[in-house]
């Protein structure tokens, strides 16, 4: 019998990805989504990969899913601060009745559960690289505390679930990752600049550029949340890049691997825009075997071909 699993937001980027590799580690796939920032195009492709179904349903609604289920990953909510500052009360609701709603699913099935969780958790942190025993510096009330918030509650549901009810639990706690299937609008930096640089226009650097991330490639996420998966380990586990690039040396990257000739654009910077971002993974290191493998100039080269190829009508 193969093994069944339901993806949350599996029509989104990381979703998307997540159903493939599934399908092709042998998995049976139920992919639930209600299309607010992911397509259906993103998973076209799948059923000719393995058993895929797509549902259209809204996790803050409710979550069901007829016949047994191993594993549960939560993915569904809005993601780039664009996405969630336009729909921060939807955003609030993903976090939470969405999480809770995925969790009852687990708890049913007796499946396990992944939650899709991110270093947003950490805030603007005073604590750097951040490993997952700091507790983070959010503002509660700050225009991101719509994201961050409602995935620190759905930490806190993901444990009182698994000591409550026993529910086999994992919190995966994602640093910025890029890759195809991106929208070129979607406002993450990545995805923007590449668009920038390949239609000539300048490249929007908020603030001075001195602020840094440290972004991995989905491949390896994928990999990490495999791992993750397959393990018993609960988390909370970092999964991301330790490289670590200011927002300038990320744009000046990009326009040398576009070979663009598009300048820089100040502009100003977001309220609450974390200073400094970097994982420390020695834990995934540790309990998953896991590291990234990609190189922050080889993810890029691969994620700026998927743009010149949708470009191009590819
Ligand atoms: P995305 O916007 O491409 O995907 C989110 C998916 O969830 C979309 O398909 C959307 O339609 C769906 N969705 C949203 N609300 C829903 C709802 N109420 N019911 C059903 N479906 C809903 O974003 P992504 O980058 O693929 O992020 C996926 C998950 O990973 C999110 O939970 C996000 O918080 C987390 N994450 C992503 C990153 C990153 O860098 N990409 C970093 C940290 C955490
Ligand atoms: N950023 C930028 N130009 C853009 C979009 C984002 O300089 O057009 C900056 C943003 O202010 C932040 C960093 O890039 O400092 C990463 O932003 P993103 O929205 O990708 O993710 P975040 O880590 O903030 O959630």
């Amino acid at each position: 019998m193969r093994p069944r699993a339901v993806i949350t937001g599996g029509a989104g980027f990381l979703g998307s990805h997540l159903c493939e590799r599934l399908l092709v580690e042998g998995y049976e796939v139920v992919c639930l989504d209600n299309f607010r920032t992911g397509r259906p195009a993103n998973v076209a492709h799948l059923p000719e990969i393995g058993p895929f179904r797509l549902v259209r349903a809204d996790v803050t609604d409710s979550v069901s899913v007829p016949g047994p289920v191993d594993a549960v990953l939560h993915l569904a909510s809005p993601a780039s601060p664009v996405d969630y500052l336009r729909w921060p009360i939807e955003t609030l609701k993903a976090g939470s009745h969405g999480t809770l709603h995925a969790l009852g699913l687990a708890q049913e099935k007796g499946a396990r559960f992944v939650l899709a969780s991110t270093s947003e958790a950490y805030g603007d942190p005073q604590v750097h690289p951040q490993p997952e025993d700091y507790w983070g510096h959010v503002n509660p009330v700050g225009p991101r505390a719509v994201y961050d918030e409602a995935k620190r509650f759905a930490e806190a549901l993901t444990m009182a679930y698994r000591n409550t009810h026993g529910v086999d639990t994992a919190i995966m706690r994602i640093f910025n990752t890029h890759g195809p299937r991106m929208r070129a609008h979607d406002g993450r930096v990545v995805p923007t600049f590449i668009r920038q640089a390949l239609s000539g226009q300048p490249l929007t650097v908020t603030g001075d550029g001195s602020q840094t991330r440290s972004i991995q490639y989905v491949d390896d996420l994928v990999e990490g949340c495999l791992l993750l998966l397959a393990s018993r380990h609960p988390g909370p586990v970092n999964i991301g890049n330790p490289h670590e690039v200011t927002v300038g040396e990320l744009a000046d990257l990009v326009r040398r691997l576009t070979g663009s000739a598009s300048p820089v654009e100040y502009v100003p910077r977001p309220q609450d825009d974390p200073s400094i971002r970097r994982p420390d993974i020695s834990l995934a290191r540790r309990v998953l075997g896991w590291q990234p493998r990609v190189q922050l100039a080889d993810g890029l080269a691969r994620t700026i071909k998927y743009f010149e190829s949708v470009a191009a009508g590819g």
